[in-house]
């Protein structure tokens, strides 16, 4: 009895602190936070009013005194003070409802494959003053891998593509560790401005960020699609700068997208060509895994498996897979041992 009282004082935390979505994944309790990284700060008083989802509507929207920050860009930390205030209202969040004198968590936090010293310690140095006991470091595709099932400690060679807001992370892993990868800083944002960027060129019309990756999530596509879409898409007008809207149909939108696609995939085949034989092997065998948002763009698998003639299957649930890794490394200290990322004071 005492000691199912007081056995388990503190849940541990994994935490997936992305350029687009910020998830916590509580130990025992699962993904308890799921918001988009964005706050509201009132730049009259430094003050917070939302984060999160509430501050995700505030875009493009505030006053001049109110603005919604994004602290993260590219997978780095930006805005160093509102990334600490944000983990810490999630982070308290996450621990509602539990014990009010429950010993801070301990943290396992993502950091991107090509964090410098610099970024790596504000990350951990973030995390510490939201609220952690102890931070432990992993590599975002390594997590992402592990939350995908793939058996990462093995001697047999998985390659993960883990396609988030700012950034794609293409990582071979093999017994433990990242042997090569490649980081573009190209992924969901960039396909929508490529979207924003076309419908202003060839209509004079301007549209929101957030008009265009609803075009891109409701019409978007990597490869034709058997029914055709359309939709109807609102914008303003550039020349006499009065509400227009227009019907844009999923070939111009795949069309718009080319470009950045490719560029992906070239960068998929460069990290393959980069790869020992042995293990390119194994990756033929295997296949690839897509993790991230973007993960979802309709087609984007076979599109990638056309070019790189190998399998290529979306983990489930791309968008959470991170952050189920951390959790499963929560309960698995073994594999947080052999997979950890080096703390950056014991470098
Ligand atoms: P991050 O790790 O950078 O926070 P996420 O893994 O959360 O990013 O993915 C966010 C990206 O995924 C965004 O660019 C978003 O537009 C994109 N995304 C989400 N759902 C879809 C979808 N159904 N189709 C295409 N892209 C999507
Ligand atoms: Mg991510």
């Amino acid at each position: 009895m005492f000691n199912k009282l007081f056995g388990k004082l503190s849940h541990d935390l994994g935490i997936d602190l992305g350029t687009k979505n910020t998830l916590v994944y509580v130990e025992d309790k699962g993904i308890v936070i799921n918001e988009p990284t964005v706050v509201a700060v009132n730049t009259r008083t430094d003050e917070i009013l939302a984060v999160g989802e509430e501050a995700r509507r505030m875009i493009g929207k505030t006053p001049s005194h109110i603005q919604a920050i994004k602290p993260l860009v590219d997978g780095v930390i930006s805005d160093f003070e509102v990334t600490e205030k944000m983990l810490k209202y999630f982070i308290d969040k996450a621990h509602e409802g539990g014990f009010t004198f429950s010993p801070r968590p301990r943290v396992i936090i993502g950091i991107p494959l090509d964090i410098t010293e610099v970024e790596k310690k504000a990350v951990e140095d973030a995390a510490k003053s939201a609220g952690a006991r102890k931070v432990y470091l992993i590599e975002e595709s390594m997590a992402a891998a592990i939350g995908a099932h793939l058996p990462v400690t093995d001697a047999t060679a998985t390659m993960i593509v883990d396609i988030g807001g700012g950034t794609t992370e293409i990582a071979v892993i093999s017994l433990g560790g990242v042997v090569t990868y490649k980081t573009l800083r190209l992924a969901g944002n960039e396909l929508d401005n490529n979207i924003t960027q076309y419908i202003r060129e060839e209509y004079n019309l301007l549209i929101g960020e957030q008009v265009a990756e609803s075009i891109k999530i409701r019409i978007g596509s990597a490869i034709p699609m058997r029914e055709p879409m359309e939709m109807e898409v609102r914008g303003r007008d550039l020349i006499n700068g009065l509400p227009r809207s227009i019907t844009i149909g999923d070939a111009q939108v795949r069309e718009t997208m080319g470009r950045s696609l490719h560029q992906i995939i070239d960068n998929i085949k460069a990290t393959l060509e980069a790869t020992p034989p042995e293990l390119v092997a194994d990756i033929y065998e295997k296949g690839i895994v897509l993790t991230g948002g973007g993960a979802l763009l309709r087609g984007l698998d076979k599109a990638i498996a056309q070019e790189t003639k190998i399998p290529v299957r979306v983990a489930d649930d791309p968008l959470i897979c991170l952050a189920k890794g951390t959790g499963m490394l929560l309960a698995d200290p073994v594999l947080l041992n052999k997979v950890l990322s080096l703390p950056s004071e014991e470098l």
